[in-house]
């Protein structure tokens, strides 16, 4: 837990969220802004900056991740989606918490 970070908060319950998915280690909610009819956010539990900060020990995590997002892409009844992550602020990251959207129910652009 990060005291500074806003996604922490999220995960601990002390800012709301409309969560989509949760087990032991990962937690999934709609994006507060989202880009398209299906926009959801992924993250590890643990705080991990970007992912410049996947390492040996941590990165069993992102496997798992990727098993959440195609459970909830079925659940959600998307067959075609994007997965968006960003790392640093000149890629458009503005929240220093490892997370994955999931964007789809609608066509996209070649890059956005
Ligand atoms: P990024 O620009 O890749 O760092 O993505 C951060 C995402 O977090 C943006 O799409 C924001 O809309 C989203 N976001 C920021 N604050 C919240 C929040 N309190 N609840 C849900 N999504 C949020
Ligand atoms: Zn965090």
């Amino acid at each position: 837990m990060n005291n500074d970070c806003i996604f922490c908060k999220i995960i601990s319950g002390e800012i709301p969220s409309k969560k989509v998915y949760e087990d032991e280690t990962v937690y999934a909610f709609e994006d507060i802004a989202p880009v398209a009819p299906v926009h959801i956010l992924v993250v590890p539990k643990t705080h991990i900056a970007n992912a410049l900060e996947i390492t040996e020990e941590n990165s069993s995590v992102i496997a798992h991740i990727y098993e959440v997002i195609g459970k909830i892409a079925r659940e959600k009844g998307i067959e075609s989606f994007r997965v968006v992550n960003n790392c640093g602020e000149d890629a458009g990251q503005t929240v220093f918490h490892l997370h994955f959207h999931i964007i789809g129910g609608r066509k996209c652009g070649i890059m956005a």
